[in-house]
């Protein structure tokens, strides 16, 4: 953040100072006094088991030039000479500053939503850009109205370009997010079973995406997944800001931005954008087709904002991901294992599934999968459409572990024991027990795909797999 006096900031964040400030500066904004910084401003955040106000003393010793207070709360004796700014609701405040702080910034946004692959298109999105800018992006899954603004406060002028992650559990987060951020181009990657709770259907979650059109500055660009019917259905009745375009990008429909002629194996992916001269045969070191669409947004959206094919393709070779995402590790014995643990639901499991069912040159390929959690009343339907998903034509074997995942397991065991197979699936409750099973019987030229919600810890069967 640039530097500013935090009378500054009480004026950006609509609050009032308690104190004379004693010409404190701000950069930069935390929530957590673990990642406090000197100079940072203080957020504290009232939440249902602790609150935020009992550590402002903490953070104000450990360097921060002044905090947030809500007004409901009395400020107690020993802060009653500290650099407060008072306000209603500090979540508020921190967002409006961070609103009022965007938009003196003058520089590229990009804005990602999806059920999937947001925070891979995110990284993908930054690689690709940053041959011609200096980029700024959303740190892991800070994606949230926390995550946001507290990213958007840690911009700079000499940041020429931002991606920003936008997650969502509901109708109008998006909305909120999107409004904050005002991007330059906005990207849907897909439209998966994620928070059917909440929003009705997937006709109703592909609605709440398309709320990110609401912040799209005039003449900036709107990327949908093309490949999506519910994502061209709704663009229709979307209200699109005045000389915002629309592109599709895809892999199996007639989009604007087509993949074709797509090749890979465990750790990498090769493609061609269909008709554009200078993207053929385009090297990602990241493995399966999904990724190759996520790509596609990014070779768009970049494109856009004026990298030339050259720059952006070389950026997409040198791609950082965040970690558990399909990321490529040995097992101790020298097995490929596929760590793509950070989360699950069925649209990308299917979409691990067929990873791993495209891959040549391995002795057995084992799926190790974990519970989707979050799913809501349809949990057991849907774990036992991802089992009837997985042939033995597709995998070798599987292994699962938790309570819905036996649903997965009993239907592709319908599958494995009609080719004499049964052997081949197995449903643990136990994780090292599972693990010492696979340990027992994976060879050096097999491969392992490990996948699992976030809440299975399913990493912990790399690690363990990494070590024996
Ligand atoms: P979260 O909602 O947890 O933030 P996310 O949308 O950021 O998730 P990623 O973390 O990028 O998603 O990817 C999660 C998993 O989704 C990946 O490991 C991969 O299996 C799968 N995935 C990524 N992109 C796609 C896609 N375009 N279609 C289907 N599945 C995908
Ligand atoms: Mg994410």
């Amino acid at each position: 953040m640039i530097k500013r006096p935090l009378e500054a900031i009480a004026a950006l964040c609509g609050g009032t100072m308690l104190n004379d400030s004693g010409g404190a500066e701000i950069h930069g904004a935390s929530i957590n006094t673990r990642t406090i910084q000197p100079g940072m401003l203080f957020v504290p955040i009232l939440g249902e088991r602790v609150d935020g106000h009992d550590f402002v003393s903490n953070a104000l010793s450990a360097g921060a030039g002044g905090a947030l207070w809500q007004r409901s709360k009395a400020v107690p004796g020993d802060l009653s000479a500290a650099p407060l700014i008072l306000v209603d609701d500090t979540v508020e405040a921190l967002q409006r500053l961070a609103a009022n702080y965007r938009d003196e910034l003058d520089l590229l946004v990009v804005g990602v939503t999806g059920s999937n692959g947001k925070t891979t298109t995110k990284d993908l999105v930054a690689a690709a850009l940053s041959g011609s800018f200096r980029v700024h992006k959303t740190e892991g899954n800070l994606n949230n109205h926390l995550g946001l603004p507290l990213t958007v406060l840690e911009l700079d002028e000499s940041i020429g370009a931002v991606v920003l992650e936008m997650g969502m559990s509901e109708f109008g987060e998006i909305d909120f997010l999107t409004r904050l951020a005002k991007p330059d181009v906005a990207i849907i990657t897909n439209i998966g079973e994620s928070h059917m709770l909440q929003l009705g259907s997937r006709a109703g979650i592909a609605k709440a995406k398309l709320e990110i059109v609401a912040g799209l500055r005039p003449g900036g660009l709107l990327l949908i997944n093309g490949d999506e019917p519910l994502l061209l259905e709704g663009i229709r009745s979307a209200q699109l800001p005045e000389g915002v375009e629309v592109q599709t990008f895809g892999l199996k429909n007639e989009s604007r931005w087509q993949a074709e002629n797509i090749t890979g194996d465990a750790v990498s992916s090769l493609f061609d954008v269909k008709g554009v001269a200078e993207l053929q045969r385009v090297a990602l070191p990241v493995a399966g087709r999904h990724n190759v669409s996520n790509a596609l947004a990014a070779i768009a959206a970049a494109k856009k904002l004026g990298v030339p094919a050259d720059v952006l393709r070389r950026g997409l070779e040198r791609l950082q991901m965040t970690s558990m995402r399909i990321e490529p590790v040995r097992a101790h014995n020298g097995a490929m294992v596929l760590n793509d643990a950070y989360n699950a639901s069925p649209t990308s499991v299917r979409a691990a599934v067929d990873l791993v069912a495209g891959l040549t040159g391995y002795g057995r390929k084992w799926l190790v999968l974990g519970d989707m959690l979050e799913l809501g009343p349809q949990e057991n339907e849907m774990h036992g459409e991802v089992g009837a998903y997985i042939t033995p034509l597709k995998a070798d074997a599987v292994l699962t572990f938790g309570a819905l995942t036996r649903h997965t397991a009993a239907e592709a065991a319908k599958h494995f024991a009609a080719e004499g197979l049964a052997g081949r699936v197995r449903a643990f409750d136990d994780k090292t027990e599972l693990t010492a099973w696979l340990q027992a019987q994976l060879a050096p030229e097999d491969l392992v795909l490990v996948k699992g919600s976030r809440g299975m810890r399913m990493e912990e069967i790399v690690h363990a797999l990494q070590r024996a």
